[in-house]
């Protein structure tokens, strides 16, 4: 095949990493081409439409809310009219108390919260609160030189420094970690989890987009338009051309499309495995990508109802059983244990009215499983039963209520963005796992040992929670890629 066009930079890949980058480097003056091999943008957070009904595929719930980068993008990018952020205030998460009764977290202003109300409601003695109130306030109040500290440890054996009571655990654990970071408390990176818990807790969770998060990046990709580069749809890339260890390009069904700069924003394994190929790296580096671990995944139905069951735009079900520990998740895999824990919920129609027809709802679900694509019918339906099970206890009128219900799982979220190159990867629901040695100064670097070849997303360069991680990816790798740019430029030969 013939070069069809040059561009100064080729994104693969119009995730949340990718859309964010290409709008960046576009509006920056470099000419960008962005390809993605879906009919919309988003990825992981993309907009599904549907016989009148409008949302995010699946459950996403945006962090934090003031100071959100999506925002900060839109701003950048002058694009902030094209997707409009909403913030429906408290979740209707629900904690099942030691009678085994599901009671809602109590309603409070979120910059007025009243931590004996939220004792209450989690049943902490007396006693306990003292010790309760010293690991909220040094959790909220940490500087980052301690948070620096910690990068070595997990977030369960910083809490282990405390006595902290069971309803507080799980109020930490389950309603806050496990769906921020879809990784067992016991591998979570604790400086990591302590940030993404300040950034939640000082500047508030539970942001939404009308019409679903797929327009915040939709909103993206039009910055490329705008600003001179190309946005070409429904285009995989299918090789990453490399000539004597410099990028010069990509393939596609559609021809090959040249640059000397490609940003994937197709996984770090699925970028080094397969679009570029092993036999460009060496060894020791292919050893080091295919030992990265994948975060866990989540699956759910979406239940389309004949009537409203909630006026919660979403929330978080929950117990003490909850928590999500690397042993009891492989026991429970193994079918030794309880497949209990955290689920998730989003509620689109009460906090956009266009999301549903008049008087009907959807409500989604999400509640943890492997991420491996490949996992059998009744391991998914053991999976999906066991959070069917506690949102239907959680939210009694639910079940009676069902017109229509979607089941999603790992496997739709691979089908839909990463490829399966290793066993067992694919349907992550975030990327790269936040665990102890995947964070912080330990996280991949957003450049490939090969001239040209960056990566932007979740796997590499970003913190935070999924969505403001992957375009916190996007912004930095934005700025390394505008520097190589003018350096390549600047340096004769
Ligand atoms: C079920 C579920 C629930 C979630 N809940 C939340 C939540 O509550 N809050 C939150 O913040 N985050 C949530 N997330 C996580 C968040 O959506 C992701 O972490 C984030 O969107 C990942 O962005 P990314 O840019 O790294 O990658 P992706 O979203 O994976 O984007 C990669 C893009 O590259 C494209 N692509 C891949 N290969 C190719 C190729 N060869 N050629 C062309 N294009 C290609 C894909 O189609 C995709 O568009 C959830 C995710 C899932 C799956």
């Amino acid at each position: 095949m013939k070069a069809k066009e040059l561009y100064d930079a080729i994104v693969v890949g119009a995730g949340f990493g990718g859309s964010s980058c290409a709008g960046l480097l576009a509006k920056r003056g470099l000419r960008v081409l962005l390809l993605e091999k879906n009919a919309r943008a988003g990825g992981k957070a993309m907009t599904l439409t549907k016989g009148g009904y409008s949302y995010t595929a699946w459950v996403v719930i945006g962090a934090p809310v003031q100071g959100n980068l999506y925002e900060a993008v839109l701003k950048e990018l002058d694009v902030e009219d094209d997707a409009e952020l909403v913030a429906p205030g408290p979740g209707g998460s629900l904690y099942r108390n030691s009678t085994g009764e599901y009671v809602s977290m109590p309603r409070m202003p979120p910059d007025q919260v009243d931590p004996n109300a939220l004792f209450d409601w989690l049943e902490v003695k007396e006693a306990e609160r003292d010790e309760a109130l010293r690991l909220f306030t040094e959790l909220t109040f940490m500087p980052p030189h301690e948070m620096a500290a910690l990068h070595d440890i997990t977030f369960d054996d910083w809490l282990g420094r405390y006595h902290v009571p069971a309803g507080m655990y799980a109020f930490l654990v389950s309603l806050c970690c496990d769906g921020m970071f879809m990784v067992p408390v016991d591998c979570l990176e604790a400086a990591e989890a302590i940030r993404s818990l300040q950034d939640m807790f000082l500047r508030n969770g539970g942001l939404f987009c009308i019409g679903g998060f797929g327009q915040v990046a939709e909103a993206y990709c039009e910055a490329v338009r705008r600003n001179g580069g190309t946005v070409i749809m429904k285009t995989r890339a299918e090789r990453i051309l490399i000539e004597r260890g410099v990028v010069t390009g990509v393939a596609t069904a559609r021809g090959r499309f040249h640059a000397p700069v490609v940003i994937s924003n197709a996984g770090i394994q699925p970028t080094v495995l397969k679009l570029a190929g092993e036999e460009h790296f060496d060894k020791g580096y292919i050893n080091y990508v295919k030992d990265l671990v994948p975060s866990w995944a989540l699956l759910g139905y979406r239940y389309f109802l004949d009537r409203p069951v909630t006026d919660a735009p979403f929330g978080v079900v929950f117990s003490n059983e909850s928590p999500w520990s690397l042993d009891r998740f492989l026991k429970a895999r193994a079918g030794d244990a309880s497949r209990e824990g955290v689920v998730y919920y989003e509620v689109p129609s009460n906090y956009d009215p266009h999301a549903a027809p008049p008087g009907r709802q959807v409500l989604i679900t999400g509640s943890y499983c492997p991420a491996d694509p490949g996992m059998t019918k009744k391991e998914i339906m053991d999976w999906a039963g066991a959070g069917e099970a506690t949102i239907f206890k959680a939210i009694p009128g639910l079940e009676k209520a069902i017109q229509r219900k979607e089941l999603y799982t790992a496997r739709d979220v691979s089908n839909l963005t990463r490829d399966s190159v290793l066993p067992g990867h694919g349907g992550e629901t975030i990327g790269l796992g936040q665990i102890v040695g995947q964070c912080g100064p330990n996280k991949p670097s957003i450049k490939a040992p090969i001239g040209g070849l960056f990566f932007v997303g979740c796997d590499a360069g970003g913190q935070g929670v999924g969505t403001q991680q992957a375009i916190h990816s996007g912004m930095k790798v934005a700025d390394a890629v505008l520097r190589y740019h003018r350096m390549r430029n600047a340096t004769p030969g």
